[in-house]
């Protein structure tokens, strides 16, 4: 067997993995897990537009793992480029797959049109790419050819994200895609590796532990109360799936069972409720408390209090609302979208606060108001900060260092003979192949972009 990284190869983003194996009659066959983008303070960056190091039209079939750009997102240059296999991925991450690629190529034309950089793919590319889909379910064998079988398992990352196992040559290859964090309110658990030879595993959060779920519910519940006392504004930037769903799931049961107030919340990101729709759809993908599973009609994202602000007027309406009110808005590292204008309205009063749940990576405004910047500059002016800033980690989609290990070890009890490390910085990478190395003494590769490995 043969398997090369053509991107997440010491660094976070542009997952794309090559695969290649011989089925019982010594055919040769080729696949792909993950094709996507990378992504840093440009998108549109020289490395998505370097060439993949193999030849696209022989790759037979690709894998999805879960609809982030970072593991999508060159899908439609593969298919310009020849391919013309199916790209198998579950249900519901197809339908979320193609917003996150419509919104990126958004932001490129918008990256395009300030730097004069070339866009990745055209709306056009995105059609023809979505022919090539073909969804399947968890659980399902599909054989590629005699002795070679992929099956797609739950990761709980996201709605609708898999790890993916490959049988070939008498031995099964695991890729990971993302692993999801322990106890998310909405998610299933990620499921065990039942058995594994070699395992491809990503390493974002290998090198740390997250803080406990209660203490999430705890600051929450915090931020939201102050807010009631004060008569103010809570702005909550966020990423348009998974972790704002698990907010309004997580806010809805807060104001309804604990604190009984009708405090209205306005989602106010119009990919964001596109998502929320989605999940919605497929919710019988996701797992809720036995409380509200009784009730087969509710809604779960759909609260009494709840406004979805679609349109421009409908987010400028927001200005009119009396506080106490919850803000959630798009982008989640505030580097652009409709926080922005919040940001600018209700930073520099002391009633109000803003509460980040995600990564905020250096150089945008987010990761300078999480590290305490009293004045930050925002559309060319200058805005005093007196609202209270602070953060929750334990909202991270990731698994962290324990998780991953246990994720690590087989229900089979036979730890694997060969574990390759991606998506992850060099440093994470470095902490957690030592900590894998000491515990479960086997061998742990960090692989180099376009490396080739062969057993
Ligand atoms: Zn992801």
């Amino acid at each position: 067997m043969k398997l090369s990284f053509h991107g997440a190869a010491r660094e976070v983003t542009g997952s794309c993995h090559r695969l290649e194996f011989l089925d019982a009659n010594k055919k040769s066959h080729a696949i792909l897990l993950d094709c996507g983008m990378f992504q840093g303070e440009h998108m549109c960056g020289d490395k998505n537009m370097t060439p993949f190091g193999f030849d696209a039209s022989a790759i037979e079939a690709v894998f999805i793992s879960h609809p982030h750009a970072d593991h999508t997102g060159r899908l439609p240059k593969l298919v310009k480029e020849g391919f013309t296999g199916p790209i198998y991925m579950v249900e519901p991450c197809a339908g979320l797959a193609k917003l996150v690629l419509e919104d990126a190529h958004h932001i490129m034309q918008e990256e395009s049109e300030k730097c004069g950089s070339s866009v990745l793919y055209e709306m056009e590319d995105l059609t023809s790419t979505f022919e090539q889909v073909k969804t399947v379910s968890y659980h399902e064998h599909i054989e590629l050819a005699s002795g070679i079988t992929v099956v797609f398992h739950e990761a709980g990352h996201v709605l609708g994200s898999s790890y993916i196992s490959v049988d070939a040559e008498g031995k099964r290859v695991v890729f990971s895609g993302d692993i999801g964090n322990d106890d998310v309110p909405i998610l299933p658990d990620t499921e065990p590796i039942s058995h594994a030879d070699v395992v491809i595993c990503e390493s974002t959060y290998g090198h740390r532990e997250h803080e406990g779920a209660n203490t999430r519910g705890d600051k929450l519940r915090e931020a939201i109360q102050d807010i009631i006392k004060q008569r103010g504004v809570l702005m909550i930037p966020a990423f348009s799936i998974e972790r704002t769903q698990e907010l309004l799931y997580e806010i809805n049961k807060l104001l309804l069972e604990e604190l009984h107030t009708k405090l209205p919340i306005f989602l106010d990101s119009p990919m964001a409720i596109k998502a929320t729709a989605l999940y919605r759809h497929f919710k019988n993908f996701l797992k809720f408390d036995e409380s509200i599973l009784k009730d087969p009609d509710k809604d779960f994202f759909s609260f009494p209090n709840l406004r979805e602000t679609l349109s421009v007027a409908e987010s400028k309406s927001i200005n009119d609302a009396v506080p106490p009110k919850i803000i959630i808005a798009g982008s989640g590292m505030m580097s652009g979208g409709r926080i922005m204008h919040h940001l600018i309205r209700y930073l520099p009063d002391k009633n109000n606060r803003l509460l980040i749940i995600g990564y905020q990576a250096q150089g945008t405004i987010g990761r300078r108001l999480y590290e305490g910047a009293k004045k930050v500059r925002i559309f060319g002016e200058d805005v005093e900060v007196h609202a209270q800033v602070s953060a929750i980690g334990a909202f991270s989609a990731h698994a962290d260092m324990n998780k991953l290990t246990r994720w690590l070890k087989p229900e089979d009890g036979k730890i694997p003979q060969k574990i390759f490390l991606v998506h992850g910085d060099p440093e994470a990478k470095e902490v957690f192949a030592t900590h894998l190395r000491h515990t479960l003494q086997t061998e742990v590769v960090v692989p180099e972009y376009q490396s080739i490995h062969e057993w």
